[in-house]
């Protein structure tokens, strides 16, 4: 094979394997951010509903404090009612009486109330609990391969820059040129083989002579459609 020939289906090779490899990692970049974010989620949710359900104990032992004050001031009017001295100061009293049972019995109510809602939220933080850590295992297996799978992909790019830079250096400076503007332009894909009597880039088929031309890989011949550079990879005769 012509050497110029052969260094550029080389270093399409790499450039190739290099835009699977970025493409990897983007892939894997977005799967850690969603796991990042659906634990940031759960978390969140979590956060919201176990500051409801302290709020509800606070206001449930303020409303309690207020309970135990009504039932003293009940208690207060109650013992009060066997020193009256007039009919008057006994009604008095008396309304006293009834308006101090009726804000205990709202406060019950309420106090009940605030009960179920405390017991039902309870039951949500734990299953909110539950599916937060199911999360936390999700997001710290995610980490690990996250980790291991980028520095496997870094570790490719890293080697294959290498290789690619000691390709390039043997490549003459037009030939490189054209390479590039080609890839830049074809989709990454600048040099392809023949395949089925047809160029691997843009599948339009080509005359008997250009793949005759092609096949004994002596010289740089492009497609006359997309212009891409040519080989004969001998998998066809
Ligand atoms: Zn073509």
């Amino acid at each position: 094979m012509n050497e110029q020939l052969e260094l550029l289906v080389r270093l399409q090779a790499i450039d190739h394997a290099v835009h699977k490899l970025n493409a990897s990692r983007t892939d894997l970049e977005a799967e850690i951010k969603k796991t990042r974010d659906d634990f940031a989620r759960e978390a969140e949710d979590f956060n919201r509903l176990n500051q409801e359900l302290e709020e509800s104990k606070k206001n449930l032992r303020s409303e309690e404090r207020t309970l135990q004050q009504a039932g003293d001031n009940l208690a207060h009017y109650e013992k009060k009612i066997y020193s009256v001295k007039s009919q008057k100061e006994m009604e008095a009293v008396d309304h006293e009486i009834k308006a101090a049972r009726e804000e205990k019995g709202k406060l019950e109510e309420s106090i009940l109330y605030l009960f179920e809602a405390i017991d039902k939220l309870s039951a949500k933080v734990k299953a909110e609990e539950e599916i937060l850590s199911q999360a936390r295992v999700k997001l710290e297996k995610g980490e690990k391969n996250y980790k291991k799978q980028l520095a496997q992909i870094n570790k490719s790019l890293k080697f294959d820059k290498v290789e690619r830079e000691n390709i390039v250096g043997s490549v003459r400076p037009d030939t490189l040129s054209l390479y590039e503007k080609l890839r830049i332009n074809r989709n990454n894909l600048a040099v392809t083989s023949i395949l089925g009597g047809a160029c691997g880039g843009c599948f339009m088929t080509l005359p008997p002579q250009v793949v005759n031309e092609v096949k004994p890989n002596s010289s740089i011949i492009r497609c006359q459609s997309c212009t891409r550079i040519l080989y004969w990879d001998g998998k066809e005769e």
